[in-house]
């Protein structure tokens, strides 16, 4: 299970009135900064320049939602047309805190408006997830957690439940090291 789908940049219409339907929704909580400070200061310092505090979150209620924004595997996504974070509204004890879903869809904003940054498809994915790991860290996830319920799950959507491991682990020590926000540059060598 990833933590977001996206939604899709290239069709853009798509999901178009489900989102809608959640922007309406008198369940739906906006959020603008400074709430959830922590999570937009974070992106904020790592790219300074792209407005990120300027952007608006949408949390909203899956119990409230049409289509696939009702399903419960769907944590959150950035949708570029109403160039805004979507975010589910969670029960206690989920895994995925909302401001950790917050910072890690806010990362794919960058990545669509960061000229040196804009990725698509996998490396979109890679990027929300190596620059979010120190996030989820400072939130006390340990490293066993950040691989086993973090990045496991996303690489086992492409690779042998072995080998989804062994990249886990190994994004994990390269990404961590790093003391400047990952790039494109650094996904060379991570396939
Ligand atoms: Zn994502």
């Amino acid at each position: 299970m990833d933590i977001c789908q996206r939604i899709s940049r290239l069709k853009k219409t798509s999901y178009s009135d489900e989102i809608k339907h959640v922007i309406d929704n008198e369940s739906t909580v906006l959020i603008c900064y400074p709430e959830y400070n922590e999570a937009y200061d974070y992106v904020d310092k790592m790219f300074p320049k792209l407005n990120v505090k300027d952007i608006k979150i949408y949390i909203y209620d899956r119990d409230h939602s049409i289509g696939i924004l009702s399903k419960k595997q769907f944590y959150g996504f950035y949708n570029v047309s109403f160039d805004s974070v979507f975010v589910a509204k969670r029960e206690e004890g989920s895994l995925i805190s909302i401001d950790e879903t917050i910072v890690h869809e806010l990362f794919h904003y960058v990545s669509f408006h960061d000229n040196d940054n804009n990725l698509s498809g996998i490396y979109e994915e890679y990027f929300a997830y190596a620059n979010s790991l120190k996030y989820f860290k400072s939130k006390g996830w340990s490293d066993d957690d950040l691989i086993r319920k973090y990045l496991f799950p996303f690489f086992s959507i492409k690779f042998s439940k072995k080998l989804a491991m062994n990249k886990a682990k190994y994004f994990l020590i390269k990404h961590m090291k790093k003391d400047t926000p990952t790039n494109k540059n650094d996904f060379l060598n991570i396939l």
